[in-house]
């Protein structure tokens, strides 16, 4: 099988929307944009043996490469519209890409995003999607933005990715419901969309939980040149993950660890003025994932984790994972 019946075969999928004036098949793609929006661009890769084991499920990659790329958007509370995707195989192996485009185009239909363009290559298996999106003139939400006495919200729980690899790598057993709640969070994460769409009518700054929230808020407090406290018992952790951790014999002191350095949660972390915080809260639907009031931005500098037996802790902002760590 070549490149281009490759590419035909498993990504030039039609009809697309109209917003879309041409898609794959020329030298670039031509989207048209609303004149009042202002364009969100990001880019994400997935490296075999860095991101993913290269035995993993192609369908699973197909989700996770998309979403953490719509997860990007989400956290500037944008709307996803085109994405690109470079992809890069040892072999054209046709049951793997089936499995991989075809989770792929399900995440992009549900999304509401068109696959305009990509490349195609061959080497040591790589996926790179480059996703575009939109946002009403200066509505977007940056990480730079986040003023003292802003409460800190997080959606979702946290931790869960972490807890799913430990159990994976430990071979933690547990009952199949909670083993495929884990593995769900992990392989495939939902993109809080509307979340993110809904947080930005509120927040001041907004960033997604990718590499832990230490190391995301991290990002948040060091652009606005501020601090943040956060309650150690406001922190949302799933019910599964109290269970794995008790299966496992891990301590309350270890669950709070991978809960503010674990990575690849992929919920958002967003502050929000006081004043405004009561409409947000009451705009909220249950349809969406909950967000919850985790701390406050402080006017001392660095990040503190606050025990309702009043004590406190000072926390290293980079504790979550960061490539080229010595
Ligand atoms: P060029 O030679 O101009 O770089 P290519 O031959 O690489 O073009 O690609 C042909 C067309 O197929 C282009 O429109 C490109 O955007 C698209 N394309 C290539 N690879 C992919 C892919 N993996 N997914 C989606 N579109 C792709
Ligand atoms: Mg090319």
């Amino acid at each position: 099988m070549d490149e281009f019946s490759l590419i035909r075969q498993y990504f030039d999928v039609r009809p697309l929307p109209g917003h879309v004036a041409r898609g794959i098949g020329d030298d670039a793609a031509i989207l048209d944009c609303p004149a009042d929006c202002q364009l969100l661009v990001s880019t994400d890769t997935l490296v075999s043996g860095v991101h993913f084991f290269p035995d993993a499920d192609p369908a699973s990659l197909g989700h996770k490469a998309l979403a953490v790329n719509l997860s990007d958007i989400a956290a500037m509370g944008g709307r996803p519209a085109w994405f690109t995707l470079a992809l890069t195989l040892p072999e054209p192996d046709e049951s793997w890409l089936k499995a991989f485009s075809a989770s792929l185009h399900k995440l992009a239909e549900s999304s509401g995003v068109s696959l305009v363009g990509g490349d195609t290559t061959s080497g040591p298996l790589s996926i790179t999607i480059t996703m575009i999106g939109t946002a009403a003139r200066q509505k977007a939400i940056c990480r730079d933005n986040a003023a003292v006495g802003d409460a800190i919200l997080v959606t979702g729980a946290l931790g869960d990715a972490a807890m799913a690899l430990r159990c994976r790598s430990n071979d933690i057993a547990l009952d199949d419901a909670n083993t495929a709640f884990l593995n769900k969070r992990l392989d495939c994460p939902m993109p809080r969309l509307e979340e993110g769409a809904l947080l930005a009518r509120y927040a001041s700054a907004m960033i997604d939980v990718s590499d832990g929230l230490s190391s995301d808020l991290g990002h948040i407090i060091a652009a606005s040149q501020v601090g943040a406290e956060l309650y150690a018992e406001k922190l949302p952790v799933s019910e599964t993950m109290q269970q794995a951790a008790r299966r496992a014999g891990i301590d309350d002191a270890e669950v709070l660890s991978m809960v503010l350095n674990g990575g690849d949660d992929y919920e958002l972390c967003a502050t929000v003025p006081q004043a405004q915080l009561p409409g947000l809260l009451s705009a909220w639907s249950t349809a969406l994932a909950p967000v919850i009031p985790i701390g406050t931005i402080t006017a001392q500098e660095g990040l503190s984790l606050h025990g309702d037996d009043g004590t406190v802790q000072s926390l290293n902002s980079g504790g979550g994972y960061k490539h080229f760590n010595e």
